[in-house]
């Protein structure tokens, strides 16, 4: 897969099989914050959401907020309620922030995936960190105002991508 590419392409954070995703030898899932676990109009993740991420965490999965997000107040209360450690201020794709959380949950390269709602910022730093990634649709279409630029050219990039719906 190329260096610019998803490795998958699912509609939903929620509709990633975590029993596929084991037996695939994932132990860890970098997860996004803003509009893959907490739509960016709410300050909460959906009940769905913290529903799938509980089912990881009993399937043995580790799992670890990598948010570009700098309101660190905000990624800090999401991270406790869904029960997560987190990083953010992330600077993604750069891919030293997927490098911290490998370290602190000690796990491989090729142990994790990383999973985000943003072609340009959660591929391209799983990408660049060498961990598999997985994009997700957003959650909704409210999205900063540059993030609606880099969404045009996500939408060419992505038009001969199937989406796993
Ligand atoms: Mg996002």
């Amino acid at each position: 897969m190329s260096l610019f590419a998803p490795d998958r392409y699912v509609a939903r954070v929620e509709l990633i099989d975590l029993d596929d995703l084991w037996g695939s030898g994932k132990r860890a899932i970098l997860l996004d914050r803003d509009n893959t676990l907490v739509p960016r109009d709410r300050h909460d993740a959906p009940e769905s959401v913290a529903a799938w991420l509980d089912a990881a965490r009993k399937r043995g999965f580790s799992l670890y907020m990598v948010s570009n997000n700098w309101h660190k107040d905000q990624v800090e209360r999401s991270a406790r309620e869904l029960g997560l450690k987190a990083i953010c201020f992330a600077c993604k794709p750069l891919p030293f922030a997927l490098d911290r959380a490998l370290k602190h949950l000690g796990v491989a390269r090729d142990e994790a995936v990383m999973v985000g709602d943003q072609l340009y910022t959660d591929v391209w730093a799983g990408n660049f960190a060498g961990i598999d990634s997985i994009l997700v649709k957003p959650q909704t279409t409210v999205d900063l105002w540059y993030t609606h630029i880099f969404r045009i050219f996500e939408r060419r990039a992505l038009k001969n991508v199937p989406c796993e719906e």
